[in-house]
């Protein structure tokens, strides 16, 4: 290798040398520290028999880390001035895919099944901030064959993905995201550590999928619908959030009996239930008849 990227003379040489403009609604932070980018990999525990899905490679540091460890890398770059020099900076490595394409438009499970007989992945990435959630959450909620998500995102939002009841961080985000994986916070990382440097800190979570959901949940749909009306009115009693909410279609008296169900305070928010609590919830509402 002419000389690994992720450190900050490479990586300007590399930019200056495609006269690469950087995109901003892309979300373009490139890494250019290497102990981050070692505690990414560690975090992620790729091995050579993984197959891994990097979104947004960048000019390909993480790209070239990932290609020395896993067996296979898929990485979806939208932006298309990024191609050519990620055919430059990862032409050594005969183990790496670049797709030119939006990852929120690209059929994954085909991937998976193209690149890894449909086996789990892991996916790694330092994702462009604007879309952390719909990436994530279209990854679960999309069932593709997932072992472990390692993500670099805003430090807020990885304390909310791993809150609990009683943190000012915890809503819906920390329930879905629990729903589905358990969270890990591997590392905090400063805005020095990216070119160019962005306006928030960073922080590298993992999220290990679970392999049987926490709770048994019958209509998993209708547990998110009162979890989003729970936090929609954070300050309001459990009961009248519900009450209030157009996605809650069950009378106030059905209501009031399955927040009886849970042996807490009537006048108990919706922000100090538990996953299992909300899981209750669901269980005892869908038993009932909705509102005719
Ligand atoms: N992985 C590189 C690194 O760590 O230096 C770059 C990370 S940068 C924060 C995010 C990358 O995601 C950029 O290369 C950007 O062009 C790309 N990107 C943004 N939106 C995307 C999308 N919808 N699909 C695929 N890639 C996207």
């Amino acid at each position: 290798m002419e000389q690994k990227l992720g450190n900050p003379q490479k990586t300007i040489e590399i930019i200056k040398k495609y006269d690469f403009a950087f995109q901003k609604k892309f979300g373009q932070n490139f890494l250019i520290d290497p102990h981050v980018l070692d505690k990414i990999i560690r975090a992620a525990k790729v091995t050579k028999e993984d197959c891994v899905l990097e979104i947004g490679p960048g000019i390909g540091t993480m790209t070239q880390y990932l290609a020395e460890q896993a067996r296979y890398v898929a990485a979806v770059e939208i932006d298309k001035n990024l191609i050519p020099i990620l055919e430059e900076t990862l032409k050594e490595y005969s183990n790496v895919a670049i797709i030119n394409d939006d990852i929120l438009k690209v059929d994954i499970k085909k991937l998976v099944r193209e690149y890894n007989d449909s086996r789990p992945i892991k996916v790694v990435a330092n994702l462009p901030y604007y879309i952390t959630t719909p990436i994530i959450m279209g990854l679960f909620e999309s069932d593709v064959p997932i072992d472990n998500i390692t993500v670099m995102v805003q430090k807020e939002v990885a304390d909310r993905m791993q809150s609990g009841p009683g943190s000012k961080d915890y809503g819906a985000l920390s329930l879905a995201v629990q729903y589905y994986a358990q969270p890990y916070i591997a590392a905090n990382v400063p805005p020095n550590c990216f070119i160019p440097r962005p306006s928030v800190g960073s922080a590298v979570i993992r999220l290990t999928r679970h392999k049987e959901p926490p709770v048994q949940v019958k209509d998993p749909g209708l547990m998110f619908r009162l979890i989003r009306a729970s936090f929609n009115q954070r300050r309001k009693t459990l009961q009248n959030s519900l009450n209030n909410s157009p996605e809650v279609d069950y009378p106030k008296g059905i209501i009031a009996e399955a927040i009886e169900s849970l042996k807490v305070s009537p006048t108990v928010r919706g922000e100090t239930l538990t996953l299992e609590q909300f899981a209750q919830l669901a269980n005892y509402l869908s038993a009932q008849q909705p509102c005719g």
